[in-house]
């Protein structure tokens, strides 16, 4: 079976390692290409946008591919929408890979809200000291609330142009531990933490080192997945529906 794996997560990685040297499945690893020093990945990739829902689909019908694993980050939702259309354009399979969202616990001190504009609304008028870890696109709402003192972590560095004044700019790529988090949160004296609920264990040291020390965290929600789409969790459960789809094919379903 041909596939065309999109990624830009851990999910997708661990596919990607499943899958190669798996004769029954010939993929490709689909890449934005935003980061500059992407994880070394052990199939086929491709890098850069296919140029909307129409590029997509002509992409899945010029290569044959017979499902579409969209395994890209819970908060890119251009993409997996773009996914969802073409599959129905091109009549492809797809499955969505999609990673339990995080959960407030015991302790745990979280400001709800739907946006970025919303969590830049509730750091409030009071000047407070922020740990931004949003991404680098959507940082706008920040810049126009400059009387906070921002911390800003991402992959790679933001744009100049985006930045709240002052802000400071930690570049690092997860899993982070939960001790260098807390020292992290004490020694810039951080008040408050932004966060999407991105799910997962490689970034989830954060919120236990943010409930340790008592600390709020504005959890962006994220956005819906297009409807009627087949959703699972993991990596290992997307190679069982692979393995399913690989046995109906074999009986000619
Ligand atoms: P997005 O806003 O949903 O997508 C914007 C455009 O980027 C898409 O329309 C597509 O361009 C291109 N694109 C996105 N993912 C792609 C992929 N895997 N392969 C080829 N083109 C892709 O996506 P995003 O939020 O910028 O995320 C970009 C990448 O970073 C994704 O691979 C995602 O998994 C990863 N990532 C995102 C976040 C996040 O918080 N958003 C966090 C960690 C990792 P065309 O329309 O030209 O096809």
């Amino acid at each position: 079976m041909k596939l065309l794996v999109l990624g830009g997560t851990t999910e997708a990685s661990a596919l990607a390692r499943a899958l190669a040297g798996d004769r029954r499945f010939t993929a490709t690893l689909s890449l934005a290409g935003r980061t500059a020093n992407p994880v070394p990945q052990p199939l086929d990739c491709r890098i850069g946008g296919f140029g909307g829902v129409e590029g997509l689909a002509h992409y899945l019908s010029e290569h044959g591919i017979d499902a579409l694993i969209d395994a890209t980050h819970p908060f890119a939702a251009q993409m997996t929408r773009h996914a969802a259309l073409a599959a129905q354009f091109t009549g492809t399979k797809l499955l969505v890979v999609l990673r339990p969202e995080w959960r407030a616990e015991a302790g745990d001190r979280w400001v709800a809200v739907d946006g970025m504009v919303e969590a830049a609304g509730a750091l409030g008028s009071t000047p407070r000291r922020v740990l931004l870890t949003v991404g680098r696109k959507d940082l706008a709402p920040f810049a126009a609330a400059p009387w906070h003192r921002y911390v800003i972590r991402s992959v790679d560095a933001p744009p100049g142009d985006a930045l709240p004044p002052h802000a400071e700019i930690i570049t690092a790529r997860g899993p982070f531990t939960e001790a260098d988090e807390r020292q992290l949160l004490v020694e810039r004296g951080i008040e408050v933490l932004v966060t999407k609920n991105s799910g997962g264990s490689a970034t989830r040291a954060k919120l236990a080192a943010a409930r340790r020390l008592g600390l709020q965290v504005i959890m962006v929600a994220r956005p819906a997945p297009p409807a009627g789409v087949e959703l699972v969790a993991t990596a290992a459960e997307a190679m069982a529906w692979l393995e399913l789809q690989h046995a109906a094919t074999l009986l000619g379903a």
